[in-house]
């Protein structure tokens, strides 16, 4: 597969802060990816320098095979942005933003095609003005797309809305994968990133501190798993402790908890336990390490 976006030792500073140091990673062809990392680890430094936004103080950014740095104007043809915050005119409708953000492109989608995708078509004539926050999200996203882009960036493109309309634009990025785009977005919600990344660069400090699958990011989380049990008698505290691997072990009535370094090995163990016991399992609950459980590990303030 052909990377779309290749950085590589990209640095940023700003008077005494140096925002990005040394960044590299690359962005395969048709990939969803993600880069998440505490307040201030430079995400946004990362993403403005990669779209022309920011001149980086060091290292190289190419995009669709291009030298971003040197062939700027080529590049912004191929690529959609949404950032942060989309100031446009007040009274400006979105009919009339996406009409003018398209005559700054050599191909351009119809308005009425990108109203229609980003369910905007209601407010097609309303000022930017009179939009809610959810709307004007929305009218950034179809903004990016307005010269139908090989490549998205998207600043936290679901931060401050409600939980119908993130799942909504959750499901636009996932969707802008299938219709062949490729997207680097940045997130502060973790179970978005788990959800809709193929892959994700966790940054801290301004350096990327580690970058893979969300799968790959938690298998080499070191938090243990957590195994809630329910049972059909009490089960002696004694013969669950003796299962290797059971740490923080608590048990009340029927039920226990604790947790394990191999769930695949206790569980085992205390299968058979229960079974000598004559004790049947009535439900099983096994909590696996999230991508919280790394991010927080990799991020603590003493990292
Ligand atoms: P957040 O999650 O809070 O949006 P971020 O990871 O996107 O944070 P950046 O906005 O890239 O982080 O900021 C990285 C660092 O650079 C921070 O310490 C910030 O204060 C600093 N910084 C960002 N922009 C500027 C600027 N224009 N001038 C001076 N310092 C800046």
């Amino acid at each position: 597969m052909s990377a779309k976006v290749v950085v590589r030792d990209l640095g940023k500073r700003y008077g005494d802060v140096q925002a990005a140091r040394g960044v590299s990673f690359d962005i395969d062809d048709g990939e969803i990816f993600g880069l998440i990392g505490p307040n201030g680890a430079g995400k946004t430094t990362t993403l403005e320098c990669i779209v022309g936004l920011r001149t980086p103080d060091a290292g190289s950014i190419e995009i669709c095979g291009i030298d971003a740095r040197q062939y700027p104007r080529e590049v912004k043809q191929r690529i959609g942005a949404a950032l942060q915050t989309t100031a446009l005119q007040s009274d400006i409708t979105p009919r009339e933003a996406l009409r003018l953000f398209g005559s700054f492109y050599r191909v351009r989608t119809k308005p009425e095609a990108l109203l229609a995708r980003f369910a905007l078509t209601e407010k097609a004539d309303s000022a930017f003005d009179t939009l809610s926050g959810g709307q004007r999200q929305r009218l950034a996203l179809a903004l990016a797309f307005v010269n139908a882009p090989e490549l998205v960036f998207l600043d936290e493109p679901t931060a401050g809305l409600d939980a119908q309309t993130r799942r909504d634009l959750r499901r636009q990025v996932a969707g802008m994968k299938e219709q062949g785009h490729t997207v680097l977005l940045t997130t502060h919600d973790l179970g978005e990133a788990q959800e809709i990344c193929d892959r994700i660069a966790i940054m801290n400090h301004g350096r990327i501190v580690a970058t893979g699958s969300p799968r790959e990011l938690i298998a080499r989380s070191e938090a243990l798993a957590a195994v809630t049990l329910w049972t059909s008698a009490p089960v002696e505290a004694v013969a669950l402790a003796a299962c290797p691997g059971v740490q923080d072990l608590a048990c009340e009535g029927n039920s226990a908890r604790f947790r394990t370094p191999d769930a695949g090995l206790t569980l085992a163990a205390l299968t058979q336990s229960l079974r000598d016991q004559g004790i049947d399992v009535i439900e099983l609950h096994v909590q696996k390490a999230t991508l919280e459980d790394v991010f927080l590990e990799l991020t603590s303030p003493d990292r």
